[in-house]
């Protein structure tokens, strides 16, 4: 019996071949990147898979490539309902969307599909007959029990674990008596008939690992399970292959895995794609504070939820992911505050290659560095959209407000450094409420130096009633400050001041304090002069009576 018939055995349907694949799935006429997403839909988008496709996405817009959403729904026992949707609605929240592939749980687009992988098993089906017909893979029966005591007397006798030299016992089987056996109804799976010598080393250069030295796969891993579907290194060289995938972006736990892509691209003749292997996210432990991998189970940050539900803009997220995924990004920001990552050009070579620790502190900063630039329109959507979902008393204020709001917003905003208040749409409101009158009672009012009510009182209702002109330009408005300050015994000058402290009350600043306190009820806030002419001075007079 020839290899060609226990083919013809195996796989009786199977009247395609590869040849016919490469027909169906021409080399693409792109110059740059083609690169994949490529998702089991098992759940939720976190940051570690939100970081992969970040990336993916990112190096395929810089070169003008191609990069594809593909899910890898093999393991059928996984599947999460719902799942392909989820990703796609996720992910596009954070506008990474993709030039082709999934579009919904069932529908595609795209010339190189099907892209989910249940609907390629025919495909699958045609490389590993190929590869029974070539000699290169063959059936194998072991039970679950056998494979678990070989497991056992491997660990014992402390070798190499899997299915390799003896303990590949089907490897050699004579055709007609694997044949036998396949007729009698014994279950079996496809094993690839590994040339690899574990004493050889295999080299490979990954864009962001540099040169790494493996020894040779000589494993003979399942290609095919039990069920038809193939296990995840035969999906990926199949599909990277027929696709044409140019660079393998990836999470680096399947670097170990690497001999064996390899070798499965060599054993059937195709040139293997780059590779870049990501380090994930890290953080130090709480408990043991030792560097550890973020944690769907331990750590809160890891989901992306966590981030809408802080107010954390999904841009400043991105821009926090390029910061890890670039490491010359931050600085390239800080000289050019005014741009963002769609003008940042993506390196392979700046990707950093051990994982780099977390830093919600430097997202936060990342945030507020962002907020600051936006037009005050956009923080007035965005804060009520937020306050929609998680503030609805604000929400309905601001949309009460709408004017006015985007005028607080807009103090000290289209500026060359504009005012850094807001690291979250959450933080709006906590630094804005007491320009609403909604929220302006029982307020625990700030007073520093001049703390007696009743000079306080004084100070405001003379500055009210006979200096503060609505209408007076900033300049104006500032020297009437001072004239109040004179009038009252408080310097005007502050080198003055400094020069000859005990000859006053106070000076200028504590002045302003006072007012900006007794309207605002705090110590620091943004333009005192723009407040005013915001609130307006029938309001103004209303909290001085509440003094
Ligand atoms: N389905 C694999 C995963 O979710 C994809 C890895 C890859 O990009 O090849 O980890």
């Amino acid at each position: 019996m020839t290899n060609k018939d226990l083919a013809n055995l195996i796989f009786p349907n199977i009247t395609k071949t590869i040849e016919d694949y490469n027909q169906l799935y021409p080399e693409r006429n792109v110059e740059g990147v083609v690169t994949r997403f490529a998702p089991s839909p098992t759940g939720f988008v976190h940051l570690g898979s939100l970081f992969a496709s970040f990336v993916a996405r990112k190096a395929a817009t810089d070169s003008n490539g191609v990069c594809f959403l593909r899910i890898e729904d093999t393991d059928q026992e996984r599947l999460v309902e719902n799942s392909v949707t989820e990703i796609i609605r996720d992910l596009k929240d954070f506008h990474i969307e993709f030039d082709e592939g999934m579009i919904s749980e069932t529908e595609e687009q795209g010339l190189y599909g099907p892209y989910l992988q249940s609907k390629r098993k025919e495909i699958y089906q045609t490389f590993a007959k190929f590869l029974i017909e070539e000699g290169k893979a063959y059936p194998c029966f072991y039970t679950k029990e056998e494979l678990e005591e070989i497991r056992e007397i491997q660990e014992v006798s402390k070798e190499r674990i899997g299915c390799y030299g003896k303990y590949a016992k089907y490897r050699d089987l004579p055709n007609e008596m694997v044949a036998e056996k396949i007729k009698d109804g014994e279950p079996y799976i496809i094993r690839l008939k590994s040339p690899g010598n574990f004493d050889k080393k295999v080299v490979v250069q990954d864009l962001v690992k540099g040169k790494i030295e493996f020894p040779e796969n000589d494993l003979d891993i399942v290609i095919i399970k039990k069920d038809g579907l193939p296990t995840y290194h035969f999906a990926h060289i199949v599909d990277d292959y027929l696709m044409r995938t140019t660079h393998v972006i990836r999470g680096d736990e399947w670097i170990s895995s690497l001999p064996v892509h390899i070798q499965l691209f060599e054993v059937f003749g195709f040139t293997p794609p780059k590779y870049a292997h990501l380090s994930p996210l890290m953080k130090v432990d709480e408990e043991t504070k030792n560097k550890r991998k973020l944690s769907k189970r331990k750590d809160p940050e890891l989901a992306v939820s966590y981030y809408h539900e802080a107010g954390i803009p999904n841009e400043a997220v991105l821009r926090y992911l390029m910061t890890v995924a670039n490491t010359n990004f931050e600085a390239w920001l800080d000289a050019n505050p005014t741009l963002g990552i769609d003008d940042f050009q993506f390196d392979f070579k700046k990707v950093s290659a051990s994982g780099g620790l977390f830093d919600l502190e430097k997202l936060y900063n990342i945030s507020k560095n962002y907020i600051s630039r936006l037009k005050a329109e956009e923080v007035y959507d965005r804060t009520l959209a937020y306050a929609k979902e998680f503030d609805l008393e604000f929400a309905s204020i601001l949309e009460q407000h709408k004017d006015y709001s985007i005028s607080i917003f807009n103090i000290e905003r289209e500026q060359k450094k504009p005012r850094k208040d807001y690291s979250t749409w959450k933080d709006v409101k906590e630094q804005v409420w007491y320009m609403y009158d909604e929220y302006f009672h029982d307020v625990h009012y700030e007073f520093g130096k001049i703390n007696d009510l009743e000079e306080i009182k004084h100070i405001v209702m003379t500055y009210f009633e006979n200096y503060y002109d609505e209408s007076d330009d900033k300049e104006t408005w500032f020297n009437k400050v001072k004239a109040l300050s004179s009038e009252l015994g408080f310097c005007p000058d502050m080198k003055e001041y400094k020069l000859h402290p005990d000859d006053y009350k106070g000076n200028v600043a504590d002045v302003s304090t006072v007012i900006r306190v007794a309207i605002t009820s705090k110590a620091q806030t943004p333009d005192l002069y723009e407040i005013l002419k915001l609130l307006g001075k029938k309001r103004i007079l209303e909290r001085i009576h509440l003094l």
